[in-house]
């Protein structure tokens, strides 16, 4: 009796998922079509508006079969998702983004054929990390401290960690990098069609781990003329049913903006207001030359502060660095790194706990002072650009065309530096220059760029 119940319960269910199947190809089939007329409209493919209004039927719908909200809109997600692909398939492709890490494997590539190139394309210190770091690590392996450890830590190093940020152990993971630290907060946090708000220009991890996850970046425009300050009715604006998270990245890369407690606490509350996670990426927060202000001082249950040991102590190749938020989401960040990486080496983490009582500060101001230097040189060239206020790169405007040809003829040169629109769509105008080389090869980078803007 109740096999027979079953074998028609299961029957049916067949039934329906076949009937769905033949309305999404329906659905795809009408999409291609709307392609097809954007495409002789000339139109883009992308269109919010309307995206909304699917949305918010959709939600109503979902409401009126009480069907779950958070689940009707993942699925809402994959089909806009495929809407855009199909649309996007007939179109001209685009030349292929290149990001800073691109331009740097091509530099690598002109030097193994003999090619003098000066680099100042990665956000990466030329100056040693720590002489104790050193010594930690041949202790470590003197003293056999090289096995698998807690996949969130050693204690020793959560516990000095928590106490420098005036937290609790349970609230600090250890990270392969401040780089796992983001992907491992999106991939714990956010389910795939899920939503997470970027700030543009940014570094463009953000948008990689959510679209590696199938989830979908919603992006806030920031612009030079408003000297990137964010514009916080537009980032509320952006909020919908599907939002769980705001990333967000202060001192930024590219553009060394800052931000005030102001406006931080104004971010924190519509999170807050919209029960949102805020990813807040302080990895230069020591490279912040005013006052810092950071995200763990709102006391926001659902923030997430990722730090590094990478550009405050030059340690970019020991792939260490930390995040700090509430238990629960640190457990569900841990599950993550478990699956991924077992734990951070343990000699790695033992050097890292040598670099916590370092003192950065002649890093920092090496930095800010370098800064100075490449500030002076594009004032000189009439380029124009908004003054950093942390971090480690000055983001010039061009004076006219777009970043890759450009970036293309420097590496000709012998420059490599980073093309603008590797920190989002519509910043082809710009270009990243990363001021962590001594000041002479700064020089004759800058004198480089100047003379192929001069010939352009
Ligand atoms: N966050 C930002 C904003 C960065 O610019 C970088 C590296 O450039 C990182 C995180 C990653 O640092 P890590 O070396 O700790 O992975």
């Amino acid at each position: 009796m109740e096999k027979d119940n079953l074998d028609s319960l299961r029957q049916q269910i067949r039934g329906v998922t076949a009937e769905i199947m033949q309305k999404i190809q329906e659905r795809m089939d009408l999409a291609r079509q709307i392609g097809d007329v954007k495409n002789k409209m000339n139109i883009d493919v992308k269109d919010e508006k309307v995206e909304q209004e699917v949305r918010l039927a959709v939600m109503k719908q979902a409401g009126e079969l009480g069907m779950d909200k958070d689940f009707a809109l993942r699925l809402l997600s994959i089909l806009l998702s495929e809407s855009e692909a199909v649309q996007a398939r007939g179109r001209k492709s685009a030349a292929p983004k290149q990001t800073h890490l691109g331009i740097f494997q091509k530099a690598r590539q002109l030097e193994e054929s003999g090619k003098k190139m000066i680099h100042l394309e990665v956000g990466e210190p030329d100056y040693p990390a720590p002489e104790s770091v050193g010594n930690a690590l041949s202790d470590a392996f003197r003293s056999k401290k090289y096995h698998y450890t807690e996949t969130a830590g050693i204690p020793q190093l959560r516990n000095a960690i928590a106490q420098i940020a005036g937290v609790g152990r349970d609230e600090v993971i250890v990270t392969p990098g401040g780089r796992f630290a983001v992907f491992s907060a999106i991939a714990g946090l956010i389910k795939p069609g899920q939503e997470i708000i970027t700030i543009e220009p940014a570094w463009p991890a953000y948008r990689e781990c959510a679209e590696f996850i199938g989830a979908k970046t919603r992006v806030l425009r920031t612009t030079f003329e408003s000297q990137w300050t964010p514009d916080l009715s537009e980032l509320e604006s952006l909020v919908n049913e599907g939002t769980k998270m705001i990333a967000i990245n202060y001192p930024n890369n590219p553009t060394g903006k800052t931000v005030d407690r102001k406006t931080l606490s104004a971010i924190v509350s519509i999170a807050q207001k919209h029960d949102l996670y805020l990813l807040s990426d302080e990895v230069y927060s020591e490279y912040a030359f005013g006052q810092f202000h950071g995200v763990l001082g709102f006391g926001y249950e659902k923030s997430i502060v990722v730090s590094s040991f990478s550009k405050t102590y030059a340690m970019t190749g020991f792939r260490i660095g930390h995040a700090i938020a509430s238990p629960d989401i640190i457990k569900k960040m841990t599950k993550v790194q478990a699956v991924g990486v077992t734990s951070v080496a343990e000699p790695i983490q033992h050097a890292a706990m040598a670099a916590l009582s370092e003192d950065a500060s002649a890093n920092v101001r090496l930095v800010e002072k370098r800064l100075k230097f490449v500030c002076s040189k594009l004032d000189q060239m009439g380029l124009k650009f908004v003054k950093p206020t942390g971090a480690m790169y000055v983001y010039p405007q061009l004076p006219f065309g777009e970043d890759m040809p450009i970036v293309e003829s420097l590496l000709e040169r012998g420059l490599a530096i980073a093309p603008g629109s590797g920190f989002g769509d519509s910043y082809s105008g710009f270009v990243r220059i990363s001021a962590c080389r001594p000041e002479d090869e700064l020089a004759r980078g800058l004198e480089i760029l100047s003379s192929v803007l001069r010939a352009a």
